[in-house]
């Protein structure tokens, strides 16, 4: 058997987690878990002045919440600097590397002169070709330098995991910098030297890191350490077939948390972004998606994030999730929404999981069912504008027929559908109506909406004494509109 993958999610924490963060993450952990693999986080954090410990939290609760937990202790890559440096002094050591003392500004008008001859500039190697004891002399006199990476004749190539083969020639590749002249790392040093300490045999990222692949393979190479196998994943476009941004709405994983979509559905929604099971099956648990995640389903094309279809995965999971799960996410926002207390809840919970059964296949994100929820848990509840004008058109006849009904409901001995309904049915026909003429007034003054579960459900739920308070209060409140 082959040694199990270790894989990596690398951000740089200078924002919020975004999706396409969130997609990598999963994919690499989908991975490793699929393949009883390792996925470890590496906190990206060299940018010193762009890279805030606000960011990092954000990347860390982002994760929690999807459920991608790390196997390892969370690396920072900061704290590794000693190796980064280390390593690039072995590739100077073995020559892979040189010193380049040409400065900033020098190398600037060069640059400049190449943009004018209409050139892509590209270091010439003047300080490869300098003689050894000049570049002593330098040293041994603390001119500062950088190191640069010779790049090799040939062509760097590497089977993606997306792509297929992918081969740059070294011609286009220039001597890189590894080393700043502060000693600092550049980013792709840094990324090699902690991927070969981190024993990571799969890079799975974002596909907008192709171009730096051949000059870590390089560096790879020059280290003496074998090849991770890449992958690179397709950006993320928004239904305009642009580039995912700001202007597509919500893009931080965090907002999503806020607007009521649940992990498990998130989850599903982002794996399919780049990835497929084949065949039309789009709604997977989390077993599921671990079960059939592999690299055959990896897709080339860029993955289009609609939020609508976020929306209707969200409804998909609210619908299909054990009720408790369901449940373990609905009561903090009915709480924070100061719709109930968690005592009230925990009272109530058989109630409240009924209800909740009732209500979440009703539901697209949790904020429906929260709005939903609202007159089964509050004293007072208010009346939809829209619902009113359009079901309680004729004030006289529906304070009539609202009237009946609370009397006919106050008469029932046994509160339960089937006397309801054979009450309410005669009701109706007495007066020469349609059953839905009745139920829909009657919806409008139970609930303050135009949409609720089954009338009887709802009656079961609010009890008879606040139905029938509630019919009551409809006809007050039509006959103050018919005074007014
Ligand atoms: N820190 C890089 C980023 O956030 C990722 C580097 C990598 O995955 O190799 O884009």
């Amino acid at each position: 058997m082959s040694t199990p993958p270790r894989l990596r999610f690398a951000p740089s924490p200078t924002g919020d987690l975004h999706v396409g963060g969130a997609r990598t993450a999963l994919f690499n952990w989908l991975y490793a878990r699929h393949n009883g693999g390792q996925f470890l986080l590496r906190i990206e954090d060299t940018d010193r002045a762009r890279s805030t410990d606000e960011s990092t939290r954000a990347i860390f609760d982002g994760l929690n919440w999807l459920g991608l937990t790390w196997d390892e202790e969370v690396v920072y890559q900061g704290a590794n600097l000693a190796r980064h440096q280390a390593d690039a002094l072995r590739l100077l050591e073995n020559g892979s590397a040189y010193r380049c003392f040409c400065t900033p500004a020098e190398l600037d008008e060069r640059r400049k002169e190449a943009e004018a001859r209409k050139d892509a500039f590209r270091y010439d190697r003047r300080c490869d070709r300098l003689d050894p004891a000049e570049v002593e002399r330098r040293v041994a006199a603390g001119v500062p330098h950088v190191l640069r990476f010779r790049v090799p004749d040939g062509s760097t190539e590497w089977d993606d995991m997306v792509h297929g083969r992918i081969a740059f020639p070294n011609k286009d590749i220039e001597d890189f910098v590894i080393l700043r002249s502060d000693s600092t790392p550049i980013y792709n040093m840094a990324v090699v030297s902690d991927d070969i300490a981190m024993r990571i045999t799969i890079v799975m990222r974002g596909d907008d890191h192709i171009s730096n692949t051949p000059k870590q393979i390089l560096l790879y190479s020059a280290l003496g350490s074998p090849l991770p196998r890449f992958a690179h994943l397709p950006m993320i476009h928004g239904t305009d077939g642009k580039k995912l941004s700001k202007r597509h709405g919500a893009t931080a994983v965090g907002d999503y948390q806020h607007l009521g979509i649940l992990p498990s559905a998130m989850r599903n929604f982002l794996a399919l972004l780049g990835w497929s099971p084949g065949g039309d099956l789009e709604v997977m648990m989390l077993d599921e998606l671990v079960e059939r995640f592999g690299e055959d389903g990896l897709l080339k094309k860029a993955a289009v994030f609609d939020p609508k279809k976020l929306e209707w995965m969200n409804g998909q999971h609210l619908s299909i999730l054990p009720v408790e799960d369901v449940a373990q996410w609905v009561m903090p926002a009915l709480i924070a929404a100061g719709l109930a207390t968690a005592s009230e809840l925990a009272e109530r919970h058989d109630w409240f999981i009924l209800l909740l059964e009732l209500l979440r296949v009703r539901s697209r994100t949790i904020d429906d069912v929260v709005r939903q929820a609202r007159p089964f848990l509050v004293e007072e509840i208010t009346y939809d504008p829209d619902a009113t004008a359009k079901q309680w058109k004729d004030a006289a006849h529906t304070i009539t027929l609202l009237s009946e009904t609370r009397d006919r409901l106050e008469a029932l001995s046994d509160w339960s559908p089937e006397p309801m309904e054979e009450a309410l049915r005669e009701l109706a026909e007495s007066h020469g109506i349609t059953a839905g003429k009745l139920f829909q007034p009657m919806r409008v003054a139970l609930t303050g909406l135009a949409v609720s579960p089954g009338i009887f459900d709802v009656l079961v739920m609010l009890g008879k004494e606040r139905s029938l308070a509630r019919l009551e209060a409809a006809v007050a409140s039509l006959e103050r509109g018919q005074t007014d």
